[in-house]
């Protein structure tokens, strides 16, 4: 069987699907590699230590597509290169179908098996295909790093024999995945840290990072529950509106990353929040790509307010480590074939009533059947 792995053609994406690490072990599971001429140069893996690793190089996409049975990608391909995908053929990627309405219905017209990577269950059997948490950790890391090179000041307190620079405050909001090692870079970096979150679980993780939790407790968020955060309401709104105008304003550095599955993100960093900061303070938000969680966010662009706060609202934190993360991500999409393939057969086998396969599976057959994106009854 033959697997194709595409060159990124969205905006801001700089990662790959495949490295030479996992291309060699894919060859190994008896399967011929086509990896699209270029598709690794933003990750540092070049044509030849694809080609050294066992796969051949494809020109462009019709070439790797042609007769390819797996398809590997990072986003879902744009329109031109899915047309060339082959019906039957399974795609694993990270989908986005909440975001691109046309999306599922185009895979199952097509007959293009897609395996929505992000939508993977939360389970401990799921840790090392969860291609949120390889990337939102990495995201989280690189968060803190951009902050302290657009702080114009330090972050761990300095005495010195010419005075003592203090400490930076950090502020982190939304303690999942990115958040908490947003909050654990940013103590190694030696500021005083705080950070909040929704669901009561997130309490206990922000003190174990040595940071100080601040936030809203009360019955909407005592009944979160799951893994991910559900939509707060109004009344909760305002409750953390007040606490935040509070918070942000004692803050150097605010990293926002809180998301809502499926939905736009929360916008919880007001304007006059922003306005309330000092001159040289930084608002990081890792929500861009969902709307962001500041107001006054740009998505793609760093941008400095009137009161001199910089607002960096890059998409696709992940892609500014395109190294680090091309090499994680291509690791859970490898676990996740191995996982599910038949070496009788050599080729993918996805049983329907497993968890991992009904949480992620858009398509098969033709059909749509994730149960959230069925299409409605007539
Ligand atoms: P996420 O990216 O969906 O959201 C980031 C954070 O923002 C979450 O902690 C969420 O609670 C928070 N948030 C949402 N709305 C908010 C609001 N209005 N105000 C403040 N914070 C808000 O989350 P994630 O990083 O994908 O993690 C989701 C959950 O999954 C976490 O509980 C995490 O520990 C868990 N997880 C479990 C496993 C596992 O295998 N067991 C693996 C990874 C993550």
């Amino acid at each position: 069987m033959r697997l194709a792995v595409l060159k990124e053609r969205a905006a801001f994406e700089t990662r790959v699907a495949a490295t030479a690490e996992t291309v060699k072990k894919l060859v190994a599971l008896g399967l011929t590699v086509a990896v699209e001429s270029g598709a690794g140069v933003l990750s540092a893996v070049s044509d030849a230590e694809y080609q050294a690793a066992g796969a051949e190089i494809a020109p462009d996409p019709a070439a790797a597509l042609a007769g390819a049975g797996i398809v590997f990608a990072v986003q879902a391909p744009e329109p031109a290169e899915l047309a060339l995908v082959p019906a039957g053929a399974l795609l694993v990627c990270i989908a986005g179908a909440f975001g691109n309405p046309e999306l599922v219905p185009t895979l199952a017209r097509a007959g293009i098996d897609c395996v929505a990577m992000e939508m993977l269950p939360r389970i401990t059997r799921a840790q090392a295909m969860d291609v949120l948490s390889s990337q939102a950790n990495l995201a989280g890391y690189r968060a803190v790093v951009e902050s302290a090179t657009a702080f114009e000041r330090g972050f761990p307190m300095m005495m010195t024999a010419a005075g003592t620079v203090p400490p930076a405050r950090v502020f982190v909001i939304g303690a999942g995945v990115a958040g908490l090692q947003a909050i654990a870079t940013a103590r190694r970096l030696g500021a005083i840290v705080s950070a909040t979150d929704v669901r009561p679980a997130a309490k206990d993780e922000i003190k174990s990072l040595g940071a100080s939790f601040v936030g809203v407790e009360d019955e909407e968020t005592a009944a979160q529950r799951g893994a991910y955060a559900k939509e707060m309401s109004e009344a909760f709104r305002q409750k953390q509106a007040a606490l935040m105008a509070t918070t942000v304003a004692k803050n150097d550095i605010v990293i926002c990353t809180a998301l809502v599955m499926g939905r736009k993100a929360p916008v919880i960093v007001t304007a006059p929040m922003v306005e309330s900061m000092k001159a040289g303070s930084v608002v990081i938000d890792l929500a861009a790509d969902a709307g962001g969680n500041c107001a006054l966010t740009q998505p793609g662009a760093s941008i400095v307010t009137p009161n001199g706060v910089r607002v960096l609202g890059w998409r696709n934190w992940p892609g500014r480590i395109p190294v680090a993360a091309s090499s994680l991500y291509a690791r859970n999409l490898l676990t996740f074939l191995t996982t599910f393939w038949d070496k009788d057969a050599k080729a993918p086998k996805l049983p329907e009533a497993d968890d991992i396969i009904k949480g992620t599976l858009l398509t098969r057959g033709g059909a749509v059947v994730h149960p959230q994106f069925l299409p409605p009854q007539a």
